[in-house]
C-alpha cells in the first residue's frame, strides 16, 4: 500500500492529516515539535501554531482563491463548533477603524455582516477610543478556535483516525530516505532549510499579552464572548510601514489574549531582525511590547467590560507569522518534485494558518487525487469510534464531497 509522509505537526500538518485519513489514505506525520500540549510557557517563536488565539479570519496573508478556502474552512469549523469539546464557536466580532474603510473580502463568508454608517458615527456598543473623531468598519459573527483546547483535540482527532506521529527532525537527506510514496510539506518556516523556493518570505513578528483578570467571565456581553480588532489613527499607534497598527482582544477560557503587532523581518540562525517598534514600548518579562497593545486595549476593554486588565498581565509572548510572497503568489500550495519524491507544498500561511487549514488540507487532497499520486486502490475503509459515529461520518462526507465527488 502506498503511504503519505506529512512533514510538520502544526495546524497545517495535523489538519491535512485528518483530511487524508478521513479519505482513507495512510499517513505519518514526521515532526520536530508537536503542538498537542497546551502549556503557555513553552516558547518557540518559529513554531507559529503555539501562538494564535485564534480567529478564523484571513488576516496578514495572500492566497489564490481565498473565497474557496474560506468556504471549505468554514464548513469544517462549523461542524466542529457543533461539538462541545473542540473549543470552536461562533462569536460576535467588531473590526473598527478611525478612518474610512472598504468592506473586507470575507464579508460574504461570515455571519450577520453589517457595515458601520459611512458618516463615521459608528454603532452603539462598539469599542471606541475616547478622543476618536470617527468610527468605521463592520460587525459580524466569526468562527473562533480556543487553541489551548483545539490543538490537543485536533491532534487526538488525527490519531483516532489511525494517523501516526513520528518525532523526527528532518534534513534534505532524511527526506530523500523516506520510504513513503508522497511527501506533504507542512513545515512552516522550516521549509527554508528543507526545500528550494524562488519566492520571497516574511517572518512577521507578532506579540501577544496573556491576561487573567480575577473573576473575568467568558460571558462578556449578552451572555457570550465578544472580540474586536481596532485600528486607531496613526498618531496613536504608528508603525514602520507608515500605516496605523491595530490592536485586538480575544477572550478565552484560560486567559484573555491581547494583540497585536505586525513587524516585518527575517530569521537567520534563530535570530529575528526587522522593523523596529515605532513609539513607546512597555517591558513585560523582558519582552518589549508596543505600548498601545497594552494601553489602548486596556482603555477599550475597560469601557466595554468594566474590567481593568493592567494588573492582570501574566506574560508577553511573540511568534513569527511565516508569510510567503505577500505581494505575489502567496501561500505555497502546489505539487513539485524534490528529494526524489513528489512533494505537495502547504506552507506560508502568514497570520491565517488556522483560518485556512481546512481549505488547504482539502486542496492538498485534491492535488493527490487529481494527479493520481496514490490511486484509489490505496485508500482503506476507515473505521470510526462508535461513540461519535455521526460526527466522523459528517466530517468524512464533507471531505469526500469536496475531494472525490466533485463534478
Ligand atoms: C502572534 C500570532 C497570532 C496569530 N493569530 C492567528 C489567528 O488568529 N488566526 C489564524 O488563522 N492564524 C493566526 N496566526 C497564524 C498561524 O499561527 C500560523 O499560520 C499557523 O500556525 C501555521 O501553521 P503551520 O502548521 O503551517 O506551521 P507551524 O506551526 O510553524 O508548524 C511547522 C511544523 O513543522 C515542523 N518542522 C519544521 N522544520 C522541521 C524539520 N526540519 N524537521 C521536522 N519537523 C520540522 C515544526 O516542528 C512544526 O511542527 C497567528 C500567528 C502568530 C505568530
Amino acid at each position: 500500500m502506498r503511504t503519505v509522509a506529512i512533514l510538520g505537526g502544526g495546524f497545517s500538518g495535523l489538519t491535512t492529516g485528518v483530511v487524508l485519513q478521513l479519505l482513507g489514505y495512510a499517513t505519518t506525520i514526521y515532526t520536530a515539535r508537536r503542538c498537542d500540549h497546551s502549556d503557555p510557557t513553552v516558547h518557540h517563536p518559529a513554531f507559529a501554531s503555539l501562538y494564535p488565539a485564534a480567529s478564523v479570519l484571513p488576516h496578514t496573508v495572500q492566497i489564490d482563491a481565498l473565497g474557496e478556502h474560506m468556504r471549505l474552512s468554514t464548513a469544517f469549523f462549523d461542524r466542529l463548533a457543533q461539538e462541545e469539546d473542540f473549543g470552536v464557536r461562533w462569536q460576535p466580532q467588531v473590526e473598527a477603524f478611525e478612518q474610512p474603510v472598504e468592506p473586507p473580502p470575507y464579508a460574504e463568508m461570515v455571519r450577520d455582516f453589517r457595515m458601520m454608517p459611512e458618516d463615521g458615527s459608528g454603532l452603539s456598543g462598539m469599542p471606541r477610543r475616547p478622543g476618536a473623531d470617527a468610527l468605521y468598519g463592520w460587525a459580524c459573527h466569526i468562527l473562533f478556535a480556543e487553541t489551548p483546547v483545539y490543538r490537543p483535540r485536533l491532534h487526538a482527532l488525527y490519531t483516532t483516525l489511525a494517523g501516526t506521529v513520528a518525532d523526527r527532525t528532518l534534513t534534505p537527506a532524511s527526506i530523500r530516505n523516506l520510504s513513503d510514496d508522497v511527501v506533504i510539506n507542512c513545515t512552516g518556516m522550516g521549509t527554508l532549510d528543507l526545500f528550494t523556493d524562488s519566492r520571497p518570505y516574511d517572518a512577521i513578528r507578532g506579540c501577544l499579552l496573556h491576561v487573567a483578570p480575577p473573576d473575568a467571565p467568558l460571558a462578556i456581553r449578552d451572555g457570550g464572548p465578544f472580540s474586536y480588532n481596532y485600528s486607531p489613527s496613526m498618531d496613536v499607534y504608528p508603525t514602520a510601514d507608515g500605516t496605523p497598527g491595530d490592536v485586538y482582544f480575544y477572550p478565552r477560557r484560560d486567559a484573555w489574549v491581547l494583540g497585536g503587532s505586525r513587524r516585518h523581518g527575517t530569521v537567520a540562525d534563530g535570530d529575528w531582525t526587522g522593523d523596529a517598534i515605532v513609539g513607546p514600548t512597555v517591558d513585560i518579562g523582558g519582552v518589549a511590547v508596543p505600548a498601545p497593545v497594552l494601553d489602548l486595549n486596556r482603555e477599550l476593554i475597560r469601557a466595554l467590560t468594566g474590567v481593568d486588565v493592567a494588573d492582570a498581565v501574566e506574560r508577553a509572548v511573540y511568534g513569527y507569522r511565516f508569510t510567503r510572497d505577500l505581494d505575489g503568489a502567496g501561500v505555497r500550495l502546489e505539487l513539485a518534485y524534490e528529494h526524489d519524491h513528489p512533494v505537495v507544498h502547504n506552507v506560508g500561511h502568514g497570520g491565517a494558518g488556522v483560518t485556512l487549514s481546512w481549505g488547504c488540507g482539502v486542496q492538498v487532497a485534491r492535488i493527490l487525487h487529481d494527479e493520481d499520486l496514490l490511486g484509489d486502490a490505496d485508500r482503506r475503509g476507515v473505521e470510526f469510534p462508535p461513540e461519535r459515529a455521526a460526527f466522523f461520518a459528517d466530517l468524512q462526507k464533507l471531505a469526500a464531497r469536496e475531494v472525490l465527488e466533485r463534478l
